[in-house]
This record gives C-alpha cells, sequence and structure tokens, in this order.
C-alpha cells in the first residue's frame, strides 16, 4: 500500500485524499482546523464551481449537498454606463449548458473531513510547519502541499514568467445574505461591471442555518480597484454595517440588482471577508531542507484573483489530474521528475488559459472585448459562448486576447444569427 501524505484540508487537499483513500492508498491528511473550526470561522469564497469541476467531484460521490438550493443555472453580464450613473450600458445573459453549484466551504470542509475520517483516512490536526512536512516526506511516498494561501507556499518558489502582477489587483469585500427575493430569469450569477470602479458579484449558493438546515444565500462579492472609487470599504469593522453600505452602493449605482436585495440581511455574524489575493503562479517541485522533494497543489501554485470565479474548480481539476497521474505511476516513484511533468500537464493543458483569462480580466477591457460583449446583447450564441466559458476558459481563445478573431467569431455568429431570423 502507497502512502500519501497531503498538508491542507481545503477543496484540492479534501478532493484528493477522498480519491486516493477509495482507491486503497494509505492517506494522512494534515489540518489546521477541526470540522467544528471550519463550520465555526469566517468564510472563505464565493466557491462557486462550474459543471466539469462539478463533476470531478460526483466521481468520487462528493456532492453530497446537490440538489438541496443554490444551483447555479445562468449567467448575466451587465455593464454600467460610466457617463450616466445608475444606468447599464450593456447587458446579455445565457443559461449555462451545465449547472454551477456554490456549497459554502465551511459546510464542505467540515462535511468532507468528516466523511474522511469515517472511511478510514488518518487526519492529523495540526498547523503545519516546513520541519513537520520534512517529517512527513520522510515516511510517505508522495506528499503534498494544499496549503492555499498560507504561508506554506512560501516553499514553493514564483514563476516569473507566468505571473504578470506583483501586487493585489482588486480590494475585495464579500457578505453572504439571505432573504433575496428569487430571481426573474432564473437563478444564477450576476456579473457587473463598473467601469473604472471594479466589479460586483452576485452568486446564489448553498449554506447551512442555525439549526443544521439547508439555507440557500447569495454572495455578493464586491471586486475594487485599489484606490479606485468603489474602494471605500477597507475600514469598516462590522459585517452589518458592510452589508448595508455594499446595498446601499448597489442601490446607488448598480440599481437593477437592488429590488430583491431589498430585504437582504447577512446569513450569520461570520458571513463577510475582506482583503486581496496576490495572483501568482509557482513551480510546483520545493526542496525541503533535507533534500527530499514535496509538490504543491491548488492556490499554493497557482492562485487567481477571485473575478473569474475560477479557483474552486481550478483546484477541484487539479485534485482529479493529480489522482489520475498518482494511479497510472504504479509502483514507481514519485519523483520530481514526475511531479514536474504532472503539474505542466496540468498547466499547459488547463490551467494556463484559466490565468491568462483571469490576469486579462483585472485590466481595462480592450476594444474588441467590449464590441464583443456588444454584439452579445443582439446574438445569443455570442452570449452563450462567453458565459459557458465559465466552465471551460479554453474556450475563450484565442479571440480574447486576438482582436481580428474576435472581429471574425463575431461576424460568423452575427451572419448565422441574421440567416437564422
Ligand atoms: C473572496 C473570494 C471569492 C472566491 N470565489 C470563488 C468562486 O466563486 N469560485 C471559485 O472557483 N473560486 C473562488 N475563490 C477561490 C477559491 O476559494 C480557492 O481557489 C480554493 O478554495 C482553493 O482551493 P485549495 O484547496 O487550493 O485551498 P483552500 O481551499 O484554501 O484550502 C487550503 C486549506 O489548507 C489549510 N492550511 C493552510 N495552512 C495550513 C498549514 N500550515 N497546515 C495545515 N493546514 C493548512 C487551510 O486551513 C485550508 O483548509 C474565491 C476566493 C476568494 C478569496
Amino acid at each position: 500500500m502507497r502512502k500519501v501524505a497531503i498538508v491542507g484540508a481545503g477543496q484540492a487537499g479534501l478532493q484528493l485524499a477522498h480519491g486516493l483513500l477509495q482507491k486503497g492508498f494509505s492517506v494522512t491528511l494534515v489540518s489546521d482546523r477541526t470540522p467544528e473550526q471550519f463550520e465555526q470561522g469566517r468564510v472563505l469564497s464565493t466557491q462557486c464551481i462550474f459543471g466539469d469541476g462539478l463533476d470531478t467531484e460526483r466521481r468520487l460521490g462528493l456532492n453530497h449537498w446537490e440538489g438541496q438550493g443554490g444551483e447555479v443555472e445562468t449567467f448575466s453580464v451587465n455593464v454600467a454606463h460610466p457617463g450616466v450613473p445608475g444606468e447599464r450600458l450593456m447587458h446579455f445573459s445565457s443559461p449555462l449548458e451545465f449547472h454551477g453549484h456554490a456549497v459554502d466551504q465551511r459546510v464542505k470542509f467540515a462535511g468532507w473531513l468528516r466523511a474522511f475520517q469515517e472511511a478510514g483516512g488518518t487526519v492529523v490536526m495540526q498547523a503545519a510547519t516546513p520541519e513537520s512536512v520534512d517529517d512527513l516526506a520522510a515516511t510517505h511516498d508522495l506528499t503534498l502541499i494544499s496549503a492555499g494561501k498560507g504561508d506554506l507556499g512560501k516553499l514553493f518558489r514564483k514563476n516569473p514568467e507566468r505571473t504578470p502582477y506583483d501586487a493585489p489587483q482588486r480590494q475585495c469585500s464579500l457578505v453572504y445574505v439571505r432573504n433575496a427575493a428569487p430571481r426573474k430569469n432564473g437563478q444564477g450569477v450576476s456579473a457587473n461591471l463598473i467601469p473604472g470602479a471594479g466589479e460586483i458579484f452576485i452568486i446564489p449558493g448553498l449554506t447551512q442555518d442555525e439549526q443544521g438546515r439547508p439555507l440557500a444565500y447569495d454572495s455578493l462579492l464586491f471586486e475594487a480597484i485599489p484606490g479606485g472609487p468603489m474602494d471605500i470599504f477597507r475600514d469598516v469593522k462590522d459585517p452589518q454595517e458592510l452589508t448595508a453600505k455594499l446595498k446601499d452602493y448597489i442601490q446607488q449605482v448598480i440599481p437593477w440588482e437592488a429590488e430583491r436585495l431589498k430585504d437582504a440581511e447577512l446569513t450569520d455574524a461570520q458571513a463577510w471577508l475582506m482583503g486581496g489575493v496576490k495572483p501568482e503562479v509557482r513551480f510546483p517541485v520545493a526542496t525541503l531542507p533535507s533534500g527530499r522533494p514535496v509538490m504543491g497543489l491548488g492556490d499554493t501554485v497557482i492562485v487567481n484573483d477571485p473575478i473569474t470565479g475560477q479557483g474552486s474548480g481550478t483546484a477541484a481539476k487539479a485534485a482529479d489530474h493529480y489522482l489520475t497521474r498518482i494511479l497510472e505511476r504504479g509502483d514507481q516513484p514519485f519523483d520530481e521528475a514526475w511531479m514536474t511533468q504532472t503539474f505542466e500537464d496540468f498547466y499547459n493543458d488547463y490551467a494556463q488559459f484559466t490565468c491568462m483569462w483571469t490576469n486579462a480580466m483585472l485590466a481595462p477591457p480592450p476594444e474588441h472585448v467590449l464590441n464583443y460583449f456588444g454584439a452579445a446583447q443582439n446574438v445569443p450564441s455570442l452570449a452563450g459562448l462567453f458565459c459557458n466559458a465559465f466552465n471551460r476558459p479554453r474556450t475563450l481563445f484565442p479571440w480574447l486576447g486576438d482582436p481580428q478573431a474576435a472581429a471574425d467569431l463575431v461576424a460568423e455568429h452575427t451572419a448565422r444569427a441574421q440567416a437564422n431570423a
């Protein structure tokens, strides 16, 4: 029986731990939080995962909360008018071919951690250090670090060629609210782009109420350009006050979202989060003082700004990819060459598109992207292509970075729509 140690019980670490345990591996999972600490702690994310990412969980039977609420069936994009406050310049939306789902990570990680222990996995409750990681590496065939944005990530060197920014590009403010009215055109994500200020995302999700019953909620995620007109919430110290201020801002700047949020209130006292995320891609292998290699997984080696809602989905897909490669490895050693190749294949086949797209979204949209959005208002297939790319970011390329390819695509879809009219 091969022995694998995983440090960090989050989206990637828990998912891979379950996958390996199901395949007969001896798995040690190091978590710095108990299930109760997850449940009672602050929210961690908006965690919306789209169809293909959810499939990786379903294949392991980890979709414990499916069908209980919070599903994401549609996606809509609004661009606020830069010259007329409170007006929309553009709007398009589309049903999602494969529905998304957001399960409060406090609930999900607590549930998955308990299920892992019940299934016979070994859990070590500890905040791992480089020294304790070295001890694990000495006694396991493979040691993975999936500690998210935690300090252990510093073991892994930044890859400067894949990291265009050296500071957070947005200041995030997040609350979960209940009692929003249902959407008129299906439950889904609403992305609101406010030129020069940032973005506001309203995302359905599922959490639990005080009695542990399923509770549907909406995330209000503000992504403010640092120093810009939306960057006014940094000093708020109280979640109720933050909720009131975010609702007030919505009323003033994107009033088309305000009516259904009229009675919305914080789901619980811990349902708020503030801060910035520094986008970074790191090299996948760290060498410990003993000379042993360990491998990074999830946010530890690929961190994206939340603006495209890709982090959990990418972590889920990375866990799925690593699982396949570990199983294929049979009895051969998990050496540095294997670690590097496993990561590179994931990056080249999938993650590079997520990173390129996310980093592009952090810059002001170029003209060809605004032209695409303009055309998508009248051509449903263009709207569908963009909205469904949240599931498959690769489909945004090459047009996202290539004005001619974008013009050709718009012309092709527009002509087809006119022919079918
Ligand atoms: C505001 C915000 C909104 C977001 N919205 C979305 C979204 O809508 N969709 C999406 O896909 N992604 C979203 N993300 C990103 C997503 O939450 C992360 O990318 C994802 O959780 C990463 O998974 P992971 O397993 O790599 O890390 P995590 O899920 O962060 O898990 C890391 C785990 O390691 C533990 N840990 C840390 N240090 C140690 C240590 N020393 N020892 C032991 N354990 C340790 C942590 O406690 C945690 O349990 C968002 C992020 C933010 C900040």
